[in-house]
């Protein structure tokens, strides 16, 4: 593998030249003369800092949703969107496959029917589910592919006064499935490509999966080098001893205490003697005060191993956080939930909660180790929306919410920064010896800072090699 040196970059404040090999920093001087056979990128005098970690993200849905765009409200919220959205979807699949988006909602551009999906995509099939699910809307060539038309006898299937179907079918999923082709394998090239250009260079899958067969598709990609980044895998107790295959490295077991149905105290307890017996810390999905009080609970049963952590803590009130910081817990936090998801927040949570929601600041300051991740495709992938959040703290609709709890821009970005085993640890550091897993910004990284967002990305460094940009 070929030496790569970066010229006029900005590290730490310092305008030198970096080279990497091997997949390590060796040298930042100024300047690197470069030998024949060395990959040369010049720098522009951006900055240049360690690659994002996204210490919580689901990749194989991910890649599924990339094939299905999401165009509800907060990512889409009138026609012109819609149309936008959609039609980039059917400009970057490959002919004859089905286009399929999820998340509609009447509050972008009213009810759906398939003459206004055949006025944005006529000649693919376009299917359309409505939030609330087991609502399609199908264009007509979609509509032809499943064998309904006017003959067509079925309840479910919506009729407009003259008798055409409107393209709207209602409970009808089971039967459209049968109908439909194999959904195709989730791309996670497309994955990589994507986390690559916010400069991203490693990430931890945070899914349970209970069998390794469910890690096929992540080995694939990342042996192939389709998905270039570093991945942690987590999985679900059952999967506590088990050995993952390379490239993948092996993270915390995680733990669903599920919201709307908490599990018994002794199970989550043997859930996290499991882990530990194995040797692993846990990671601990907590998005309610009752499921983190819950997890505390059964910490106070189990003990704490070093790196258990509470994934989300969507609601950590201070008499929790003092526990929380007392058992030496992590958090990761997702901040983008606070601008995509924060206007039904003010609306229906609890409001003895809201002061407490995605916090951030109180969690640092009581000296717990605080994270950052987007929990994709749950949240939006680009962790740069979470850094600009957890600055602005801001909903999509622009209404403040904790303000209390907002960080200073150079914390918000370390939350990113820090190892993949220790994700509220020390962030890392662009100097020689350490891995060459880097982001190089178009502009100093205090301008970046002063309205971060993903377009400033130059490209992404992994393992000495440079992808995006
Ligand atoms: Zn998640």
């Amino acid at each position: 593998m070929a030496d790569l040196v970066l010229h006029d970059v900005v590290v730490d404040g310092r305008l030198v030249d970096v080279r990497a090999s091997g997949g390590v920093i060796v040298e930042i001087d100024r300047p690197i003369v470069a030998r024949p056979g060395d990959d040369e990128v010049g720098g522009g005098r951006g900055a240049l800092i360690p690659g994002l970690h996204d210490h919580h993200i689901h990749l194989v849905p991910l890649a599924a949703a990339e094939r299905s765009p999401f165009v509800g409200p907060p990512v889409v919220n009138d026609a012109a969107q819609l149309a936008a959205v959609l039609r980039q979807a059917h400009e970057a699949l490959p002919a004859r496959d089905w286009l399929r988006a999820i998340g509609y909602h009447e509050s972008v551009a009213g009810p759906l029917d398939r003459r206004r999906l055949d006025a944005i995509v006529a000649d693919r099939p376009v299917r359309v589910q409505h939030r609330a699910g087991g609502a399609w809307v199908l264009n007509t060539r979609a509509l032809e592919l499943v064998g309904v038309d006017a003959s067509t006898d079925r309840a479910g299937v919506e009729r407009d006064d003259a008798g055409q179907p409107t393209g709207r079918l209602l409970g009808l999923d089971r039967w459209l499935r049968e109908r439909l082709p194999p959904h195709p394998e989730p791309d996670l090239a497309a994955v990589g490509h994507r986390l690559a250009q916010y400069g991203v260079t490693g990430v931890t899958d945070a899914t349970p999966v209970g069998s390794l067969d469910d890690l096929a598709p992540i080995v694939a990609a990342a042996t192939g080098g389709a998905l270039p980044q570093h991945v942690v895998v987590t999985g679900a107790p059952r999967l506590a001893a088990a050995e993952v295959p390379a490239p993948l490295a092996r993270g915390p077991v995680k733990l669903v205490i599920e919201e709307y149905a908490l599990p018994p105290l002794d199970t989550v307890t043997r859930w996290m003697r499991t882990a530990h017996d194995a040797g692993r810390p846990v990671a601990v999905h907590c998005m309610t005060r009752a499921a983190l009080a819950l997890a505390l609970d059964a910490w106070d049963e189990a003990g704490t191993l070093a790196g258990d952590r509470v994934e989300h803590g969507s609601v950590v009130p201070p008499d929790l956080r003092a526990v929380v910081a007392d058992k030496g817990l992590t958090v990761v936090t997702q901040p983008g939930f606070v601008l995509e998801r924060g206007d039904r927040y003010l609306a229906s949570v609890d409001p003895e909660d809201l002061p407490h929601l995605y916090p951030c600041k109180s969690l640092i300051e009581a000296g717990i180790p605080v994270g950052g991740s987007t929990d994709a495709p749950y949240g939006h992938p680009d962790p740069w929306r979470d850094v600009a959040t957890a600055i602005e703290r801001r909903t999509s609709g622009g209404a403040p919410l904790g303000l209390r709890e907002a960080v200073a821009p150079e914390r918000a970005l370390a939350l990113f920064l820090t190892p993949l085993d220790a994700p509220g640890g020390t962030p890392r550091r662009v100097e020689v010896g350490a891995p060459a897993d880097l982001c190089l910004l178009d502009a100093s990284l205090s301008q970046v800072l002063e309205d971060p967002s993903s377009s400033h990305v130059a490209l992404a460094v992994i393992d000495g090699v440079v992808h995006g940009g």
